[in-house]
């Protein structure tokens, strides 16, 4: 293990620590430097931010922070913030033709509920679907830890029954998803290729950055040979021009697949791909429960956690 993967591991542990979360949820400068990451904690925030990025023609998915609840309410709660999100991004004229589309982990909406658990998260991923088709979007399954994989991709088979543009997320960082972009490279099936964000044991998942890039490149192979809609979820420069020089080895058209970044991250680099012609989709997540999904970042980039540390201490 050398530095920064014991900087990695060490701050995805501190996304669990609730002595240090409530610590810097409290901080006064905390809000300002997060916003850089997520633009707020209302569905106002998420339509403005929306409405800024379709002007550069950037499309969005947009994702209500929060997992793991073990509370049928709250799963309630976040289905209810999504067809309320819905519904503005549709009276805003945001969401035509998939422009702006919803990304829903499973867990928010009651998947580790400890009874009947994948039927809660199934019926209200269900709703959400059916909000979002009235909206003339979609949803995209964000993808979590390994436990959940077998369980999220038969929920998404479910629901592409009645929904087939529903979209599902693969993590390269899993021995497993080779085998899953060949099950998914199908006709109308629009799949997210990303790295996977999570801490998983070496008996799942590649440890070494370069295996998890190399299988990076063998699932994107794959996605493109096939008859699906990749979408291209990375940061990385290096897999963003082979995905480019793959999709034209294919002769795919623009129009055939898509790249994807997170909010605040390269964004010059986003409107520069959006300007030559690509499409470029942007994921925006908002919410009160910004904090583990911040660390996520810092852990992926020591450079984010200079800049988030600088502002802490320079304005406290
Ligand atoms: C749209 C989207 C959706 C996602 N959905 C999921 C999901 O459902 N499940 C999941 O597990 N994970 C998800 N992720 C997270 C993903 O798995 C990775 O953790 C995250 O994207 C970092 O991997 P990376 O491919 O960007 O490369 P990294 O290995 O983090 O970075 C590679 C290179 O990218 C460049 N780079 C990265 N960050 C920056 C920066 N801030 N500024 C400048 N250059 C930078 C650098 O050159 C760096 O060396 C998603 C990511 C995206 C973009």
């Amino acid at each position: 293990m050398d530095a920064s993967d014991l900087l990695r591991s060490g701050l995805l542990h501190l996304s669990d620590s609730s002595m240090v979360r409530s610590t810097i949820e409290k901080a006064p400068v905390s809000r300002s430097v997060v916003q850089r990451y997520v633009p707020g904690t209302d569905v106002a925030h998420a339509v403005a931010a929306t409405a800024e990025l379709r002007a550069t023609n950037r499309q969005v998915t947009i994702d209500y922070l929060g997992e793991d609840t073990l509370d049928a309410g709250q799963a309630a709660h976040t289905v209810d913030t999504y067809v309320g999100l819905l519904r503005a991004l549709k009276a805003a004229n945001l969401s035509q033709f998939g422009a702006a589309e919803v990304s829903v982990k499973l867990s928010a909406v009651g998947q580790a509920l400890p009874r009947d658990g994948e039927k809660i998260a199934l019926d209200n991923a269900r709703r959400i679907c059916e909000i979002a088709q009235e909206a003339d979007t979609t949803v995209t399954l964000d993808m979590e830890d390994h436990t959940t994989t077998d369980s999220t991709l038969s929920i998404l088979a479910e629901l592409r029954k009645d929904f087939p543009t529903t979209g599902a997320v693969l993590q390269s960082y899993l021995h497993r998803t080779e085998s899953d972009c060949r099950d998914l490279a199908t006709s109308g099936s629009r799949v997210r290729l990303c790295k996977g964000a999570y801490k998983e044991p070496a008996s799942v998942a590649y440890q070494d950055a370069e295996d998890v890039d190399l299988s990076y490149v063998r699932c994107l192979k794959i996605l493109m040979a096939g008859d699906g809609y990749p979408m291209v979820a990375s940061h990385d420069p290096r897999l963003i021009d082979i995905a480019r020089a793959l999709a034209s080895r294919q002769g795919r058209e623009p129009d055939s697949y898509e790249f994807q970044m997170l909010y605040g991250i390269r964004p010059e680099e986003q409107t520069r791909i959006a300007d030559r012609g690509h499409q470029m989709r942007v994921y925006i997540p908002f919410g009160e429960e910004w904090y583990g999904y911040l660390m996520r970042r810092m852990a992926e980039r020591p450079a984010n956690l200079q800049f988030f540390l600088r502002s802490l201490l320079s304005k406290n």
